[in-house]
């Protein structure tokens, strides 16, 4: 079997990819390997929010690289309207792909202080940009009736920013991409990627066949890091891909009128709680955020009944007597500096696309584009702004990196209802938080600040993972040394 491009990996940024390439080079041959059921992806399990806005946290103007990637997203939503219509002229009109809602940003006082900063930076972010957005009262959002101690109040109204429905996406993506003719479908698994004389020729698979190409894309999400082990002159120099575990419901008979995207600010290191009407009617419920080493498959009681318990409190006590359709697992691709990786690597003919994290379904039309142009260049030249092979990017300082991991790490107390005693023990829980902030840091011993999210595995695991992140981050930077 010998294709133009050969791409591991049948998620969002797989298929979109290879939509895009399609559309540029129409007579090219595309292989898309990946297992049919997609466990543990990503794109199946998101609510799809188009977050733009409501992505912003208070580090996304502090950090140039955020800014960066927040313009990104500004401009991944002007390719929107053009992209459904391309998918949407190869698709029958029961099927077309559609975005649809608003969104509304609530905050109320359930987490900590990291609310309220992200808050305030959306409602900065929405006027110095210009974009069309309404404060409205709380307790008129539709839909939307917490109980009495969760009560938001403040929210903000962004109708050009909705959700679009993953599944209906994939399927739109699939369809389109069949009627080509020129894009086959593989429903197996890539075990590593071959090179001769130092240029990608295709992929191995499970199954025992191998695929030959003449471009290799890598688009597996969290399912990179082994498949990129077969190529150690690039996963060397690459920051790693870690699984951003996260879990969703969908429930029927909720009892939850919402008719827009309902969330809260990213927090607790995670992406915030949010409601919205998902399939048939039902709710969608999203979402845990938990790193792990390698992607899981299904979703813990402990996120089941985090999310439950969210819910009801904060979006509506309904919610109780709902049925449980599916609790939905799917593995976040987060690299060992939460950027995204974009482009060529020092091996010709092979790419990388991941490392997207929160938000790479609405970016997936631009990076889409971006990485087919590269694929159809001479082959080599870099992402200027997320090289593949690239030391680690620091997101903030020290002194930031570590206000912030006690900040989420109170986060989780407050939306976990721990009781602290009122006089004295907040100040005296934050300085314990901040010495175990600390002393993980210390105990990496690296110049690094690592995101905060990778702190709890780190805790829980402290006699491997330890050394595990303090080799990857060490590793990284001597090979860029
Ligand atoms: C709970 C949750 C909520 C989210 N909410 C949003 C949101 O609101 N908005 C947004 O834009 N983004 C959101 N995201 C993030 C978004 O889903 C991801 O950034 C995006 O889907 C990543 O797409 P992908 O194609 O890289 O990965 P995936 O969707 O994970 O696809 C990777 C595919 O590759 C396959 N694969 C893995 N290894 C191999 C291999 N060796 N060979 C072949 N195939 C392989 C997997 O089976 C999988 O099907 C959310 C994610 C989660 C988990």
């Amino acid at each position: 079997m010998t294709f133009d491009l050969a791409i591991a990996g049948n998620g969002v940024l797989g298929l979109s990819s290879a939509f895009a390439f399609h559309r540029l080079a129409p007579s090219a041959t595309i292989a898309i390997i990946g297992p049919g059921d997609r466990p543990g992806g990503a794109t199946l399990a998101a609510g799809a929010m188009h977050g733009v806005f409501g992505e912003v946290t208070a580090l996304t103007s502090a950090s140039p690289h955020m800014l960066l990637k927040f313009g990104w997203a500004l401009e991944a939503r002007k390719h929107w309207p053009a992209w459904r219509d391309a998918i949407n002229a190869r698709v029958p009109v029961n099927r077309q792909v559609e975005s649809t809602g608003g969104t509304i940003v609530v905050l109320n006082s359930v987490s900590g202080r990291i609310d309220d900063e992200a808050y305030l930076e959306i409602a900065r972010l929405l006027a110095l940009y210009g974009e069309p957005h309404e404060a409205l009262d709380p307790s008129m959002v539709p839909g939307l009736a917490p109980l009495e101690d969760c009560r938001p109040f403040r929210a903000l109204h962004i109708p050009g920013e909705g959700r679009i429905d993953p599944a209906r996406l994939l399927a739109g993506l699939t369809e389109a991409l069949r009627r080509t003719e020129r894009v086959s479908f593989i429903d197996d698994e890539a075990t590593g990627i071959r090179v001769e004389g130092g240029w990608a020729a295709g992929l191995a698979l499970r199954s025992g066949t191998v695929v030959r190409s003449g471009r290799t894309l890598v688009a597996a999400g969290a399912g990179t890091a082994p498949l990129m082990a077969s190529v150690p002159e690039v996963s060397s120099r690459m920051p790693g891909v870690f699984a951003g575990v996260g879990c969703s419901l969908e429930v029927a008979r909720s009892g939850c009128a919402i008719d827009h995207v309902v969330r809260t600010p990213n927090r607790s290191f995670a992406c915030g709680l949010h409601a919205l009407p998902g399939n048939g009617g039902h709710l969608y419920i999203g979402a845990t955020n938990y790193l792990k080493t390698a992607p899981q498959v299904r979703p813990t009681l402990s996120d089941v009944h985090f999310l439950i318990d969210c819910a009801v409190a904060q979006i509506g006590e309904t919610i109780q007597g709902g049925h449980l359709v599916e609790a939905k697992v799917g593995n976040r691709p987060v690299s060992l500096d939460g950027l995204p990786l974009i482009g060529g690597t020092c091996v010709g003919g092979l790419f990388v696309l991941t490392g997207t994290y929160r938000d790479g379904i609405h970016l997936s039309p631009l990076l889409a584009d971006r990485i087919a142009r590269q694929m159809l260049a001479d082959g080599t030249e870099p992402e200027p702004d997320f090289p593949v092979e690239r030391r680690p990017i620091p997101l903030s300082d020290w002194a930031i990196t570590k206000t912030r991991a006690v900040d989420h790490f109170m986060s989780v107390l407050y939306e976990n209802q721990a009781a602290l005693p009122r006089c004295g023990w907040q100040a005296l829980q934050r300085d314990h938080l901040r010495s175990k902030v600390e002393r993980l840091y210390a105990d990496l011993d690296t110049d690094f600040p690592l995101p905060p999210e990778f702190l709890p595995i780190i805790d829980l695991r402290r006699e491997t993972m330890v050394p595990f992140f303090r080799d990857a981050i060490r590793s990284l930077q001597s090979a860029h040394s």
